[in-house]
């Protein structure tokens, strides 16, 4: 697929993510939904509450992103049989949902390493491109995610390394939680796995930083330079504070409340 359709499109979902995934009540979500069930707020495959989920208790609502599983599924997948008109296509049609979200996301992160990674290392991106995309072509047949995902990882990390270079800093998996970040050079930094909840990040120049899986929800990010951070992902945007100034990658949106 295009990388513009890594990108949920909920008008050509039948709001998979709002029926597959389970949730827990916490700050992000105001009760608890197993997985499988519909939310209480979903009618006609639309949300009763989408003018106002922060406020209604479901901030965790506003920064998902499937990556464009959710019309795969429904639209190529499924040809457009909704699991309402077709209640035996439940189960496998959100098992199905739950595995392409993953490849979807994998997609992205190998799209996001071809535009910044040096071309000796396109061939293998591709070709983790191509079979992540044979395996998404399967995902009905439930394939083993996992697996790909562990040999695409040494890739993704080889590409993140020959890019800030060997002795850029590591912070990998460092708790971050509440830390001022300011003042330093943080440019080419491994923020991996990093916790970053509610960080300050303000007018940082992010440039080449490493942030997969980097938990950046209520970061504050106002005037920082992302604009060639690695591997961002939207739902980490979102999850985040921003302004005006801050300065975002061209693949992703500036998050409406910002
Ligand atoms: S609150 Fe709305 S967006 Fe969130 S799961 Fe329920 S129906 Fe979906």
């Amino acid at each position: 697929v295009a990388t513009t359709e890594l990108r949920a499109d909920c008008a050509n979902c039948f709001a998979l993510c709002c029926v597959a995934l389970p949730f827990e009540r916490s700050a992000d979500f105001a009760f608890d939904k197993p997985a499988n069930i519909p939310c209480r707020h979903l009618r006609d495959f639309r949300c009763t509450i989408h003018d106002h989920l922060p406020d209604a208790g479901f901030r965790g609502c506003t920064t998902y992103d499937c990556f464009g599983a959710g019309q795969r599924v429904a639209q190529q997948v499924y040809v457009g049989r909704d699991w309402r008109a077709h209640p035996d296509l439940r189960t496998p049609m959100f098992a199905t949902f739950t595995v392409m979200r993953q490849l979807h996301e994998l997609l992205w992160y190998l799209h996001d390493a071809l535009r910044w990674a040096p071309d000796d290392l396109h061939p293998r991106l591709r070709d983790a491109v191509e079979r992540t995309e044979e395996l998404a072509t399967q995902a009905d047949r439930l394939p083993d995610v996992a697996d790909h995902r562990t040999r695409v990882a040494p890739l993704l990390r080889a590409a993140s390394r020959v890019v800030r270079g060997d002795d850029a800093p590591d912070r990998s998996g460092a708790d971050l939680a509440g830390a001022d970040l300011r003042g330093t050079q943080h440019a080419d930094t491994d923020f991996r796995n990093a916790c970053l909840i509610a960080a300050d990040l303000r007018g940082i120049d992010l440039t080449r930083v490493d942030l997969l899986g980097a938990d950046l929800r209520d970061a504050d990010l106002r005037g920082a330079d992302l604009r060639e951070t690695l591997f961002l992902t939207q739902p980490q945007l979102s999850s985040a504070r921003g302004d005006a100034a801050t300065r975002i990658p061209a693949n992703l949106d500036r998050p409406a409340v910002w």
